[in-house]
């Protein structure tokens, strides 16, 4: 799960991290009232999007980027106005972009050098790590590959947590010297203190600046939480703004199914993410491309098949149908039965492959076959792929 800049700031706030003072707005006027209050000579407004690049990004409307300066309160007005209700594209967002809502106006730092600095999730040694950089503001997947020297890593001890010797190194690794080594370490110290209360998989700053004062603080934060640690984060889960999420996972999270939307033509439903997985890759094999990924787990019930199949079925990009079911816990029936259901619901005006096996599969093909939609049956996974794309082919 993904949070909005204006609440990863908030979160700052509450665990120590320094950062500038602002305020979020949903209207110009409310834009107009947060700048007052700051009552600072200039002011920043940025675009809140479950993205990054906003500082290059354009909008629909030809507007050009999503963070800008300006030094009144009349063109706080005009910026809230250009940016609210449209939609920004970025090199993160895909060119479809996304609608902004909300605009986040705060304080300018005066920036004397912008740097970075992130904690992720180290897959490999199964712990936390710190990722930092002199080169800041800019795209840091560029850096890593043209200036890998410019990039620092610290390793962060499971339990024992980022040691202050620890702070101090990523502090020196920065350039930073003096009163500013003390500053950057408590933002460090506060920041993995975050990072480990609120069941995060990524903090990413960027950039983290200097400013011309010397102090350090956070101009931007990228957030993602461990989705399995939710569950006790009612304080994250509040933050969720379903708007920014793919449509089709929100409905599926709705129905606890596991999807995960994909861009090709071919969606599949499949009892276990194992097969799922296979499923797709075969699909691709057979020389077409999954839409989705979709376990509707072991236990389903016809409602859950139901939702999934109309889940599938809402995504304009899918031309064909292929339904994988080995039924093990899960009855072939149930699945039957759901498919017809949600088939006859939404109209079925696609190419439908369904490969049925397993538990009580004899009263499933009945199902099916009483049901008057025109499904293709298969044999078995590789059969079941080569019609899928086949007839996909042939409706092209
Ligand atoms: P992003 O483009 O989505 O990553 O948004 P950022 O919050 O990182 O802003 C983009 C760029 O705008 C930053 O790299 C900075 O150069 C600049 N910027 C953002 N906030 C401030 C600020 O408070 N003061 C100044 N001078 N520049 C800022
Ligand atoms: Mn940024």
């Amino acid at each position: 799960m993904n949070i909005h800049e204006y609440q990863a700031r908030e979160l700052f706030e509450k665990f120590g991290v320094a950062t500038t003072k602002g305020g979020v707005a949903a209207t110009p006027d409310e834009a107009v009232a947060v700048a007052e209050k700051l009552g600072t000579k200039e002011f920043v407004v940025k675009a809140q999007i479950h993205a990054g690049g906003r500082g290059k990004g354009t909008f629909k409307n030809g507007f050009k980027g999503g963070v800008q300066i300006t030094d009144s309160i009349g063109k706080v007005r005009e910026l809230a106005t250009q940016m609210l209700g449209q939609v920004l594209v970025t090199h993160q967002t895909g060119p479809e972009g996304k609608q902004v809502n909300k605009v986040l106006i705060a304080e300018p730092a005066t920036i004397a050098r912008e740097l970075y600095f992130a904690i992720l999730l180290d897959r490999a040694s199964g712990a936390p790590v710190v990722i930092a950089s002199t080169e800041g503001g800019v795209d840091i997947e560029s850096v890593a590959e043209h200036t890998p020297e410019k990039i620092f890593r610290e390793p962060i001890h499971p339990t024992l947590g980022l040691q202050p010797f620890q702070t101090r190194k990523i502090a020196r690794a920065l350039g930073l010297s003096g009163a500013q080594i003390n500053a950057a370490a408590k933002l460090f110290t506060n920041m993995f203190k975050l990072f480990l209360a609120r069941d995060c998989s990524q903090i990413e700053v960027n950039p983290l600046v200097v400013t011309d004062k010397g102090e350090i603080l956070a101009l931007d934060a990228k957030f993602n939480f461990d989705d399995n640690a939710l569950y006790r984060q009612p304080e994250i889960v509040a933050l969720r703004d379903k708007s920014e999420e793919d449509p089709r996972e929100v409905a599926a999270s709705e129905y606890n199914l596991n999807y995960i939307g994909l861009d090709g033509n071919i969606a599949c439903l499949v009892n276990g993410a194992g097969l799922a997985m296979a499923t797709m890759d075969i699909i691709q094999y057979a020389g077409g491309k999954p839409a989705n990924f979709l376990d509707v787990g072991g236990g389903a019930s016809k409602d859950q098949v139901t939702a999934a199949f109309k889940i599938i079925l809402s995504d304009p990009n899918v031309e064909g149908i292929l339904v994988n079911i080995f039924g093990g816990i899960m009855d072939c029936n149930v699945i039957a039965t759901g498919i017809v259901a949600a088939a006859k619901e939404v109209g079925l005006k696609i190419p439908l492959v369904v490969r049925l096996e397993g538990n009580n599969v004899e009263a499933g093909k009945k199902t099916l076959a009483e049901s008057g939609l025109a499904l293709i049956s298969a044999s078995d996974l590789a059969d079941a792929a080569k019609k899928i794309v086949a007839e996909v082919k042939k409706a092209a």
